[in-house]
């Protein structure tokens, strides 16, 4: 069996990986495709110590670190099941087990899509999901942000910073962001909201040139001309498969304490698919970091 395994092959697992295989223990790592978002990325400036680098990039690098120690690398396998016994079994889609001592997840999550015409078509051409990302690429545009509970108001107040004018638009007839969100938002003067409103579609040729909503009391529809959409309708662990084993919040967040424990022991999570409050790759690496620490304590212990 191994002493670490880490089922993930995201900034999370491969940072894990690294810290567990430098401690001397058997360790392996499972991902559906290495290198995770970040592959998806184009342009990453808030990697600290680089000052520019893209997504595919920095996968290829993150996987080549890893190789430069002693892991088992399984890529383009998924996890499918966790099952705890004396040790702790993954079983895969292909219905091979693996025995480990130790479990890091680290499966990271997705951005939640609308799904209107547009969405697909014009991601990275004006359609983004990350503020702290691509906020700067929009400067001095205009932008809307599609959403109104926490992560759109924070979203939009950021933006308002960078970008020349927000529209906000909220599906409800109320925005559910915290009030004092609210407040700030209503504070800042480059800043439209728009309520009771359907997304239809999201207008371009190249690239977006525009937003078409239905005003949901009278049907009608109105259409608004900007460079940039934001989706902020939330964020999807990708943890479903765990269902019924580790303890996971209302939104399927795994739930971690400060050594990136989980609820069953010897199982431990890091980066996106947890509760962790913010999701960036530095972020996940640092977790993934602690995780594996985390995970060689228990070791030491048991
Ligand atoms: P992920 O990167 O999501 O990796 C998850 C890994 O788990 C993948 O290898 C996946 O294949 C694997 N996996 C999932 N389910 C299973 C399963 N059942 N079995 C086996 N493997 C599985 N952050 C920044 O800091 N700067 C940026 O500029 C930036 N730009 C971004 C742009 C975009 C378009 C996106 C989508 C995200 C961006 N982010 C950025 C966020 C950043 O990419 C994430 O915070 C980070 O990748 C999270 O790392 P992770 O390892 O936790 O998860």
């Amino acid at each position: 069996p191994f002493d670490v395994l880490v089922v993930g092959g995201g900034p999370a697992g491969a940072s894990a990986a690294i810290y567990a295989a430098r401690k001397g223990i058997r360790t392996g790592i499972i991902a559906e495709r290495f290198g995770g978002q970040v592959m998806d990325t184009l342009g990453i400036e808030n990697f600290i110590g680089t000052k520019y680098t893209e997504g595919p990039k920095l996968a290829a690098s993150l996987e080549e670190h890893v190789k430069e120690y002693n892991v088992d690398i399984m890529n383009l396998q998924r996890a499918k099941r966790l099952e705890k016994k004396d040790l702790i079994a993954i079983v895969l889609e292909n219905g091979a087990i693996l025995r480990s001592k130790t479990v890091i997840l680290s499966t990271g999550a997705r951005w939640r899509n609308i799904g209107v015409p547009g969405e697909s078509e014009f991601k990275n051409k004006g359609v983004a999901y990350c503020p702290h990302c691509d906020g700067p690429l929009f400067a001095g545009k205009d932008v809307a942000v599609i959403g109104g509970g926490n992560s759109g108001i924070e979203a939009a107040i950021d933006l308002a910073g960078i970008v020349k004018h927000v529209t906000v638009i909220e599906f409800a007839p109320e925005l559910k962001a915290d009030s004092v969100l609210q407040n700030r938002l209503n504070s800042l003067p480059n800043v439209t909201v728009i309520k009771n409103a359907q997304t239809k579609e999201i207008t371009g040729t190249d690239k977006v040139n525009g937003i078409t909503y239905m005003d949901r009391d009278t049907q009608e529809e109105h259409h608004v001309e900007l460079q940039g959409v934001f989706v902020q309708i939330g964020l999807v662990p990708n943890t479903d498969w765990l269902e019924g084993t580790v303890e996971r919040t209302r939104m399927g967040e795994i739930i971690v304490d400060q050594h990136g424990a989980t609820s069953v022991p010897g199982v431990y999570a890091a980066g996106d698919c947890t509760n962790s409050p913010y999701k960036q790759i530095i972020i996940s690496m640092g977790s993934g970091a602690t995780a594996a620490l985390g995970a060689f304590d228990y070791l030491i212990r048991n």
